[in-house]
């Protein structure tokens, strides 16, 4: 692999960068592989990255419908964060905030990673009361929450005007969390495609997977694609928003639903906000872009659907709930709305297991999965290649839901 460095921009500056290798590779499309990952997201390429890093497994293919880094990792708002409240869930997002501290260097790729805090402003004392517990549980797993007061958070945060003793729901205090960042979604699929591929992965574009194949014995025989079947014994759904709509061609049901999540940001404007703030009461985040651009998203869609798009009403919500608390932000005008599929467990916890059929892996459930994309892609190639869970999603596993032991675990509603 090419490296990039200071020096490989000078030299190439010389030729006027005609002469870079690309990322990736488009070798043909073969019929067989020892492991096939359908989706060519964020999980499916770390998933790839850490089978071929990790465990040596290479004879591996990533087949993706539409174009690489194309599905959510394009279209989420970022915020990379750990404050979580339970056992099963801490330890498992305190890794992937781990690993996103040096994953810019062993990829060799810019991703722009920016552990700039996190900041939640609480207006109610039972929302108070539900932070101050996970601040609690977050100390054990070498995760940092703390309280502010309200003075604090409005030093912190200068356009945080709304929000007054006299206003409906007045700020009573905030809560930091100083892990929590941001990265460069794109970058983050083109540096584990780029990595993947330095080891002999390969990756298909426009490669739509139609349905799962099965042998007479019920394990996994392939998937079948439009350019043909292809054949492997281990096969990984990682399809995010999509995992039902491939798992019921074999008659599989999960316990998923898919919702629309949409985003929105403003024009570009000076920088001013330095930190992601979440208002989870009021309903919606927002962090400063690099190109000054506001990004601000709230809740889901109340409807299940495959929709990828904004709906008036959630727009509504985000956007009052918004001035409230930053009247300032009138006069922004806004510049690219979008939405994108996400599936949820019925318990709000992801899925990272295998299945009754032979073979078969399942990664899904990511609700608020970007944060999870180092950590998810790590275990569920450990999953693979030794058929055995790893430690961190022991309690994820799909069985779960027969033995009713949920992990009851809905993040910070406004913040994914
Ligand atoms: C508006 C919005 C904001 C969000 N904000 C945050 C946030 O701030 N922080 C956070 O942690 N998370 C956030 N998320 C969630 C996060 O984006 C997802 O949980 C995560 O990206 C899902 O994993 P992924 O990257 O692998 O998914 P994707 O990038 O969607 O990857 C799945 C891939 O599978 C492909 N695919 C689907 N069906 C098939 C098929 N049949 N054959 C072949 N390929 C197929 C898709 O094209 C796609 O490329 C947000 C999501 C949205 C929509």
């Amino acid at each position: 692999m090419q490296r990039y460095s200071l020096f490989s921009l000078a030299r190439n500056a010389l030729t006027s960068h005609r002469n870079w290798q690309a990322a990736w590779r488009s070798p043909p499309l073969r019929d067989h592989y020892d492991v096939i990952i359908i989706g060519a997201g964020g999980h499916g390429l770390a998933t790839a990255y850490y089978l071929a890093k990790n465990h040596g497994i290479t004879n591996v293919a990533v087949l993706e419908r539409g174009w690489l880094g194309g599905g959510n990792i394009a279209r989420n708002t970022v915020t990379i964060r750990a404050n979580y409240l339970r056992d099963e869930s801490l330890p498992f997002f305190v890794k992937s905030v781990q690993l996103y501290e040096g994953l810019g260097r062993d990829l060799n790729y810019n991703i722009m990673f920016s552990q700039r805090s996190m900041i939640d402003v609480v207006q109610t004392y039972p929302k108070m009361r539900d932070l101050k517990r996970r601040m609690l549980a977050m100390d054990i797993y070498g995760s940092t929450y703390e309280p502010i007061s309200v003075a604090e958070l409005r030093r912190r945060i200068p356009s945080l005007t709304g929000g007054g003793p006299d206003s409906r729901l007045p700020i009573i205090g905030g809560m930091v969390h100083p892990n929590a960042g941001v990265a460069r979604h794109d970058a983050i699929a083109w540096g584990l495609a780029r990595g993947a591929d330095d080891y002999g992965v390969e990756m298909h574009q426009n490669t739509p997977v139609e349905k799962l194949l099965r042998r007479s014995d019920g394990s996994i025989a392939g998937v079948a694609t439009p350019r043909g079947d292809v054949f492997a014994d281990r096969v990984a759904v990682v399809v995010s928003g999509h995992t039902t709509t491939l798992t019921e061609t074999i008659g599989l049901r999960l316990p998923l639903r898919t919702y629309n999540l949409s985003a929105f940001v403003s024009e570009p404007v000076q920088p001013f906000i330095d930190v992601v703030v979440n208002c989870p009461d009021s309903g919606f985040y927002l962090s400063q872009s690099d190109k000054g651009e506001l990004v601000i998203g709230g809740a889901t869609d109340p409807q299940q659907s495959f929709r990828r798009g904004i709906k008036e009403s959630v727009f509504e919500e985000t956007v009052s709930g918004m001035l409230e608390l930053f009247p300032s932000f009138k006069r922004l005008k806004l510049l690219r709305q979008w939405g994108g599929s996400l599936d949820f467990a019925h318990d709000a916890s992801p899925i990272v297991s295998k299945c009754d059929v032979p073979g078969l892996y399942l990664s899904c459930g990511w609700w608020g999965g970007f944060k999870a994309v180092p950590a998810g892609g790590l275990t569920l190639a450990h999953l693979i290649a030794t058929d055995q869970p790893h430690p961190l999603i022991e309690s994820f596993s799909l069985d779960r839901f027969n033995r009713l032991d949920y992990v009851i675990e809905s993040g910070l509603t406004s913040t994914r």
